[in-house]
């Protein structure tokens, strides 16, 4: 990055409500500027289906929730050169983790979710992605070198995260996890 290339960005949404990606838009028209220095290559936005090798930088919102997200996860660590937890459920685990409370059994989180505290039209759908026996903040399981908390986290850091890592400068938000 700095390089004059453009830098080749990936976000990814785990287990979260999509407020951060949200936010993400909310750059407006900063997002135009953006666009002239990176490379979108995978994210919810834009219809790719694997994640790609040599990335520059990779937001991620949610927190890690099944073995899907888990694999994807991983495979974002080894491919990227920066990893970004963003938003408070990939930096604490927050709402997602609030199931970590009740069960640390997956029948039992998917009964309570699809069929006790449903409104209406109580089922367990077809397919459920196997879940971890507890959801974890991301730097429980992979080492991530920046955080952007809040929920969600404001436009405004976002972008200033993102404008200084593409300017090869070091945000001051800087990264901790015990899987160093
Ligand atoms: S941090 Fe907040 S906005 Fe972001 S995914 Fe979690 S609940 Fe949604």
């Amino acid at each position: 990055m700095g390089t004059g290339k453009k830098a080749r960005l990936a976000t990814i949404w785990l287990s979260g409500c999509s407020g951060c990606h949200m936010s993400f838009l909310d750059q407006d028209e900063r997002l135009i500027d953006l666009a002239k220095n990176v490379e979108l290559v995978y994210s919810p936005f834009v219809d790719i289906k694997d994640f790609p090798e040599n990335v520059d930088i990779t937001l991620i919102e949610g927190a890690v929730g099944n073995e899907e997200q888990l694999d994807l996860l991983r495979k974002a660590r080894t491919r990227t050169k920066i990893l970004v937890s963003l938003g408070d459920c990939a930096v604490t685990g927050n709402v997602t983790a609030l199931r970590n409370a009740f069960s640390n059994s997956d029948k039992a989180v998917v009964q309570k979710a699809y069929v006790e505290t449903a409104d209406v039209n109580p089922q367990i759908p077809t397919y459920v992605p196997r879940l971890l026996d507890q959801a974890h903040a991301l730097h429980e399981t992979v080492r991530v070198d920046y955080f952007i908390p809040g929920c969600p986290p404001s436009a405004d850091l976002i972008n200033s995260v993102l404008t200084e890592l593409l300017s090869g400068r070091t945000p001051k938000m800087e990264g901790r996890s015990k899987y160093g």
